[in-house]
């Protein structure tokens, strides 16, 4: 996605960041094995919230990689 323009680097800084935070939110909040470490429940707003920006923004589902988490 091509915006131009020097105005809209900076959005773009600021949108890898946010994408950034968001995937973070996702790791920290990922079901172990059926809530959230976090926040203790199944139905974890914080995930919900972070997963649903990363939809409006284009982003492919974030999934951590449970791989090597589980080592
Ligand atoms: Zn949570």
């Amino acid at each position: 996605m091509t915006d131009g323009g020097p105005f809209f680097d900076d959005l773009g800084d600021l949108r890898t960041q946010m994408i950034r935070t968001a995937k973070a939110i996702v790791d920290d909040h990922w079901p172990s094995p059926d809530r959230c470490p976090i926040c203790r429940v199944a139905a974890c707003t914080a995930r919900g919230n972070a997963a649903y920006y990363l939809e409006v923004v284009g982003e492919p589902p974030y999934v951590p990689n449970l791989l090597t988490r589980a080592a």
